[in-house]
């Protein structure tokens, strides 16, 4: 089953410079895709894949487009509305992005109230140790209290990334099995 519905439409947010486009570059290659053309990219931004999570096939159209810098702006809410997933990016050496990742997810309750959308709060560029400006336990934390799943990644490194994604598709499998 679940071989022909929809794409789950996954949307990266976060300030600028945290690594989400290289996260969604790491998507695009993806791992058990037999060449990189099977990866559809429209002008850049979005990419749909297909990958296997715990042993049954999913399509993914992740989405980069989010603007930090176009605050309030349409671009944001037809990203903030039109999501089936959230991963809320925020750099380990960046305090203030750590602040914004929080900001959104207050966005993403008041836009989506009555729906209970997956988010993944991640912690980008672990590997930065010596930068690092926000505990894993800050970071845990805050996504307890935000009632969302949180990982480190790093893209630079390869780490934890599929992780992410596996689990943000498990996520939406969980809902969509429970509706
Ligand atoms: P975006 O603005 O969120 O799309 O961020 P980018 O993907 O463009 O990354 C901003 C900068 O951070 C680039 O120079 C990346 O090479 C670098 N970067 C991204 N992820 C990592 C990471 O995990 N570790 C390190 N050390 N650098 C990273
Ligand atoms: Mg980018």
């Amino acid at each position: 089953t679940g071989g022909s519905s929809r794409p789950f439409r996954v949307v990266l947010l976060g300030a600028r410079g945290v690594g989400k486009s290289a996260i969604a570059s790491i998507f695009a290659g993806a791992a058990d895709s037999m060449d990189s053309d099977e990866c559809e990219l429209y002008g850049d931004e979005v990419c749909e894949q297909t990958i296997t999570v715990d042993g049954e096939k999913a399509t993914v159209t992740l989405v980069d487009n989010w603007d930090s810098e176009d605050e309030g702006g349409s671009s944001q809410d037809q990203c903030i509305q039109t999501g089936d997933a959230y991963l809320l990016v925020y750099s380990i050496t960046d305090r203030s992005s750590f602040l914004q990742a929080s900001e959104l997810r207050i966005s993403l309750r008041q836009h989506r109230p009555a729906h209970h959308t997956p988010i993944i709060l991640v912690g980008n560029k672990c590997d930065l140790v010596r930068r690092r400006e926000v505990s894993v336990t800050e970071g845990r934390a805050c996504a307890a209290v935000f009632d969302c799943k949180f990982i480190e990644t790093s893209a630079a490194m390869q780490h934890n990334v599929w992780p992410a994604f596996h689990g943000i598709v498990q996520q939406l499998r969980l809902r969509r099995d429970t509706k």
